[in-house]
């Protein structure tokens, strides 16, 4: 099976709410396009080296979201044109997204990653630290950033009830945030988890954003 026929395959199997981000980190130009004429327009990359000249080369209606580790100095490389940002690890980060968009004059989208793994290698905040960021003065004078959701990786495991769990972990921190800060605002409301090997299981848990690569793209 080539590019389209996978990405065919993984979109039929897909339930209406829930988006595709195919994560294209390590494919080519020509591999991206190959999904892009398939219909793919979201695609996710984890650095912004190569995020750049990637969005030199390929066509201007893709809407590039960033996935991966997040450096402050990079922030201002991506904040003309990022359509979200899956990975906002820390409210030091999130406050320089905040004054880049505002030179910018955008007003950018943000998932906050929440650490939900075992691994201590894998980035994000836990319950608490979200909960302070987003009741703290500081969340409040941010007017140019948006919060769309939460966004979390399992740990790298064959253990499916703890993947599950896990899941179910973010789904929680999630509905009680969006109970507590956000019930006023429909733009919060998605739940980025999900990869090659877990895909179906968030989707059990309430996911409404997959980050996949490997299945469509091939192993990198
Ligand atoms: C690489 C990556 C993915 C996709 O991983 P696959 O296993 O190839 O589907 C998803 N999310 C993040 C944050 C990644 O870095």
């Amino acid at each position: 099976m080539g590019i389209a026929a996978r990405l065919e395959k993984i979109r039929k199997e897909l339930p209406s709410g829930v988006e595709l981000i195919l994560v294209s980190k390590t494919k080519s130009p020509e591999e991206i396009l190959e999904a892009y004429d398939a219909g793919q327009r979201i695609f996710g990359e984890s650095k912004v080296q190569e995020l750049l000249p990637k969005t030199e080369k390929l066509p201007k209606d893709i809407q590039w979201h960033m996935v991966g580790h997040l450096q402050s100095n990079k922030v201002k490389y991506i904040v003309p044109f990022i359509s979200l940002i899956h990975s906002v690890d820390s409210a030091k980060l999130l406050k320089v997204i905040n004054k880049e968009g505002r030179k910018n004059n955008r007003t950018i989208p943000c998932l906050l990653q929440m650490h939900i793994a075992d691994e201590s290698s894998k980035f994000g905040m836990d319950h608490d630290e979200l909960c302070q960021l987003l009741d703290s003065d500081t969340f409040k004078e941010m007017h140019h950033v948006e919060i769309r959701g939460l966004m979390g990786m399992a740990t790298f495991t064959s253990d499916t009830e703890k993947v599950k769990a896990e899941f179910r972990q973010l789904r929680t921190s999630f509905d009680y945030i969006k109970q507590n800060q956000f019930s006023d605002q429909t733009s919060f409301r998605e739940i980025s988890m999900g990869m090659s090997d877990d895909y179906n299981i968030a989707i059990g848990q309430g996911s409404t954003m997959v980050r996949i690569g490997s299945a469509i793209f091939g192993e990198r």
